[in-house]
């Protein structure tokens, strides 16, 4: 067939949501996937051929999905709640311990703070926080599946006018300042605003990427997708194929034309596919490049990938069980004052020597990931991400670059265990931003394809879904849409809609 009603450039999460939603709607669907597999950066992989372990390769846990696609669909796929939320080792006056946060907080996490901070004070102002967020979340994320609300329309609907003023209209930054007093929780707090975006606390760009990270799937809860992210591309393209979706891989689509009838889709191979609707699940900057216009600007991607398989966990100075350190997220020179000094560095365009970073142990939560040999010997996976590594600094030399923030990530680690995490690690494979747009084609590395936007249009802005070009018959169902960005499907459910509507 070369005839289609629908045809998706890219066979991302995103792309196999859109597709499936539409061809259960009636619609001939074909998805044109340039690589030889799909899945985009949401994908299991055995990095090392001599392990058998199925490493989340990029994205590796999953919040902003919602529960409605997940039914829609009819997915058997399963996300594990961490009862570990986050640990920070830290050292003061010559004494090594640790933040300990769970996700339902407990006693633990209660004499945690107050090691932290006798006063009592930053442990009221977390929870005083986070509560309020907790409830802003219930109340905005099911906006998500819906045609985008103006700025006014979404406050007014929300009715928390002080929440809705710190995470919109004020740099989180500043907040996190007035309302934190501690250094270390600070930064604990600050991450949130930083994964992924090469932005100072004090940009609205890290507010963004703050919300999108708190309020995925009305919780905020950052769960690990059991059979790793692959388990979640395996689903999409059964309920997919099974409602009719033809899905091509190795056909990179190299132009896009349209006019008033229909769009012409040709491919590296010279081939084409016309159909009535286009939509792109590759990045706004690529299809743009596809259509012969100028890209949008964004920023580029600012994160190294590290993925370790571990012949044991390593043990920490502080004397903490490492099955609990490292089963939520574990923050290593991510301070509020480290955060914003590495920006500044590597703004400067230095690596830092030390790089904040962020990393959990999936195979604590679910290891079947790794063969029944590998558990057995005992063997562990870590994923390390690093902040604040800006794709400008691997243009010149991409190895050396890698080398470098390497280092200055394991340093960042090294300094809160017993012995160097090089004695126990098996396997490891780092990727520098450039190797994430040579590998999947994200922009400079840009995680989320482009700049995260508010999910709202401003007032004066006339946009339904959040997906719509310049042409009726095109539309964005990738991370790239306004509301996109994550491993969220919502970009790809909402692109659907705007084509059902269109051709009603
Ligand atoms: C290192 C890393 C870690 C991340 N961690 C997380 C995480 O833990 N949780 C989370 O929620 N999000 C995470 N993200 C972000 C998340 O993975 C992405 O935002 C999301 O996967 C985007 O999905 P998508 O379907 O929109 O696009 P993609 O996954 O980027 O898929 C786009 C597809 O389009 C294809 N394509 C591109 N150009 C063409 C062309 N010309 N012709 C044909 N096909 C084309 C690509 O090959 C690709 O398969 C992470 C991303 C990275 C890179």
């Amino acid at each position: 067939m070369t005839d289609y009603d629908v045809a998706i450039i890219g066979g991302g999460h995103n792309g196999l949501v859109a597709a499936t939603y539409l061809a259960k709607a009636g619609k001939s669907v074909v998805i044109l996937e340039a690589n030889s597999e799909v899945g985009g950066a949401t994908t299991s992989v055995r990095a090392f051929p001599q392990y058998d372990a199925m490493l989340s390769r990029y994205s590796y846990l999953i919040s902003l999905l919602p529960d409605q696609i997940v039914t829609d669909l009819g997915l058997d796929f399963e996300c594990i709640s961490r009862k570990v939320s986050s640990y920070t080792p830290y050292s003061r006056n010559g004494k090594d311990s640790g933040l300990y946060v769970a996700r339902q907080w407990d006693k633990q996490t209660h004499d945690s703070f107050m090691d932290l901070d006798p006063s009592g004070a930053e442990w009221a102002a977390w929870q005083d926080f986070y509560n309020e967020i907790a409830e802003f979340a219930l109340k905005i994320a099911p906006s998500m599946l819906h045609p985008l609300k103006s700025r006014s329309e979404l406050k007014a609907e929300i009715n928390m006018p002080k929440v809705w003023d710190y995470l919109m209209e004020r740099p989180i930054g500043e907040v996190i300042e007035a309302r934190f007093k501690d250094d270390l929780v600070r930064g604990v707090i600050l991450t949130d605003a930083l994964i992924g975006t090469f932005s100072s606390a004090f940009e609205m760009q890290a507010n963004i990427c703050f919300l999108y990270h708190l309020i995925g799937n009305g919780t905020g809860e950052w769960k690990v997708p059991r059979g790793g992210m692959g388990a979640l591309v395996k689903e999409l393209v059964r309920v997919a194929t099974a409602a009719g979706v033809e899905i091509r891989v190795n056909s990179r689509v190299s132009s896009v034309e349209s006019n008033t009838e229909s769009a012409t889709l040709i491919l590296a191979d010279g081939s084409s596919v016309t159909s009535s609707y286009v939509l792109s699940n590759a990045a706004p900057q690529v299809l743009a490049r596809l259509r012969g216009k100028t890209p949008p600007v964004s920023l580029e991607g600012s994160q190294m990938k590290i993925n370790i398989l571990l012949k044991s966990l390593p043990e920490l100075k502080s004397g903490i069980d490492p099955r609990l350190a490292f089963a939520g997220t574990f923050h290593a020179h991510e301070s509020f004052a480290e955060c914003e000094s590495t920006y500044l560095q590597a703004k400067g365009g230095n690596v830092p020597e030390k790089l904040p970073i962020e990393m959990y142990c999936h195979t604590l939560s679910d290891p079947s990931i790794l063969s029944a040999e590998l558990q057995d010997a005992g063997y562990q996976t870590l994923t390390l991400f690093g902040l604040h590594t800006p794709a400008a600094l691997f243009d010149a030399d991409n190895e050396a670059a890698k080398a470098a923030a390497l280092k200055a990530a394991l340093a960042s680690l090294n300094q809160y265990l017993v012995e160097p995490i090089e004695n126990v690690i098996a396997a490891i494979e780092v990727k520098s931003p450039l190797d994430i747009e040579g590998d999947v084609g994200l922009p400079r590395g840009n995680i989320f394809h482009k700049d995260l936007s508010f999910p709202f249009r401003e007032d004066n802005q006339v946009v339904r879904w959040g997906v719509e070009t310049d042409d009726p018959r095109i539309f964005i169902c990738g991370a790239g849409a306004i509301r996109g960005g994550g491993v969220s499907g919502i970009p790809g459910h909402n692109a659907a809609m705007a084509v059902l509507e269109a051709s009603a």
